[in-house]
């Protein structure tokens, strides 16, 4: 059965480039019928925070992204501690022991000559005694995977035929010198335990991807399918990363965006097919699909996202929206008005309130100076609330009787007076919900 994973470290909160990866995976598994684990890579004790494992939820749950299954990995630390000793017992796992400092010294003389810097393996030439000494003298040392140096090939969902010198890659370290077993050996061991048979993430893993197939095999596993997404940059092809923090789920839905137009845009947005908006995530379920992505960095502009949003709550029907509106304290019976009035003159749904003070208390009125009696003669050809259907038809034809205006020159200075602004919903429809009088604020 197919299975995925979002596999978030709990140590912020959730962005746009995450939603990518978190997205892509959730649509696999849904098309497939298959299972979507939320896992999260809460090995790091100082940098998880639970405040950030609830907030991750929270936005998934938000967005509509709701998973079968959810998994820490703080809570498997044992499973891990047995794959180490199964890697051990295989040959596959030794201790080092060289400090960051030295670390850093070998890279860099390696660098000099040309070479890339790749671990030496220094600490498999350690003699017992040797070995010993160093343990005396610096106590636990890291653990490293011993890889094969042959090639390591995948054909990549997104990437295609992928194939790496494993020689060209230094032997990963996957437990620290602290004992803390790393990501790169949790993760193989939650994939293969877990079932799961598709790996979406970003183009920042394939290395890491490398070794893990080789961990995978060591393990006795069976290698899932790999895709790596292309990662996001701005608009101009700027780095993206710095501005993760504003770009974070939770500030866009302070913004008012609303999910289906987040998640339509980020499920088309670096792919051949062309943006659409969609209403129901069945229908993004349906029309997914990852190998219309392409390697190239993909460019994101958050102001894409507004018009979508707009348009999305603009063919939305009332039920969606009856709570917000009753919310405002929109009469039930006005309700369905109200809502065909705003519908097309909101960007968010926080606008609806603007316009239902406006219809509750009457707008500070938009007067043009040349317009001034003009507009005093018409509101005194205008009755008192409530108005009706008809009401607007009726007055605007006293107004041109009595002032011989007409065209722009009649209607645009009544639009201004009634709702203080240039555009806006059919005057028509909205005189039925003035509640006060206009000019009477
Ligand atoms: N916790 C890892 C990350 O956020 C997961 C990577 C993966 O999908 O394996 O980068």
């Amino acid at each position: 059965m197919t299975t995925t994973r979002f596999a978030p470290s709990p140590t912020g909160y959730l962005h746009i480039g995450n939603l990518r990866t978190a997205l892509f995976n959730f649509l696999i598994a849904r098309a497939a019928g298959g299972t979507f684990i939320l896992r999260l890579d809460d090995t790091d004790p100082e940098r998880s925070k639970s405040e950030y494992a609830d907030a991750i939820q929270e936005d998934l749950e938000w967005l509509g992204l709701t998973w079968d299954r959810i998994e820490k990995q703080s809570d498997r630390l044992d499973r891990y501690a047995s794959a180490a000793d199964q890697l051990r017992n295989a040959g596959r796992f030794y201790e080092a022991f060289e400090t960051p400092v030295e670390l850093d010294l070998k890279r860099k003389k390696q660098l000099n000559m040309g070479k890339p810097p790749v671990y030496d393996r220094a600490a498999l030439d350690l003699t017992d005694d040797a070995r010993a000494a160093l343990k005396a003298e610096r106590g636990q040392g890291v653990w490293r995977f011993k890889l094969d140096h042959e090639r390591i090939e995948w054909v990549d969902g997104i990437l295609s035929e992928i194939s790496i010198d494993a020689a060209s890659v230094s032997d990963p370290v996957l437990i620290r010198q602290d004992g803390q077993v790393l990501y790169t050996l949790a993760s193989v061991v939650d994939d293969t335990e877990m079932g799961v048979t598709h790996v979406v993430r970003g183009s920042d893993h394939v290395t890491n991807t490398a070794t893990q197939i080789q961990i995978i095999q060591a393990l006795g596993g069976a290698v899932p399918e790999f895709a790596h997404h292309s990662l996001l940059t701005g608009p101009q092809g700027e780095k993206l990363s710095k501005r993760f923090e504003s770009l974070s789920l939770r500030g866009l839905r302070e913004q008012g965006v609303e999910p289906m137009a987040i998640l339509s845009h980020m499920a088309r947005l670096g792919s051949s097919d062309p943006v659409e908006l969609r209403n129901k995530m069945g229908e993004l379920i349906d029309g997914f699909d990852i190998s219309r992505f392409g390697a190239a960095p993909t460019k994101f502009d958050e102001a894409d996202l507004a018009p979508l949003s707009a348009r999305y709550l603009a063919g939305l029907p009332l039920a969606a929206v009856a709570d917000d509106i009753a919310a405002l304290g929109v009469p039930g019976g006005q309700a369905e008005a109200f809502w065909q009035v705003v519908r097309e003159n909101i960007a968010i749904r926080g606008d609806m309130a603007q316009w239902w003070a406006l219809f509750r208390d009457g707008a500070a009125p938009l007067v043009d100076d040349e317009d001034r009696d003009f507009v005093a003669t018409a509101l005194n050809l205008l009755g008192e609330p409530p108005y009706g259907p008809d009401t607007w038809g009726t007055w605007t034809s006293d107004v041109k009787e009595a002032t011989a205006r007409k065209g722009r020159g009649l209607f645009m200075p009544l639009r201004k007076a009634v709702t203080g602004r240039e555009r806006g919903p059919e005057m028509a429809e909205v005189m039925p919900l003035l509640q006060v009088k206009p000019g009477n604020r």
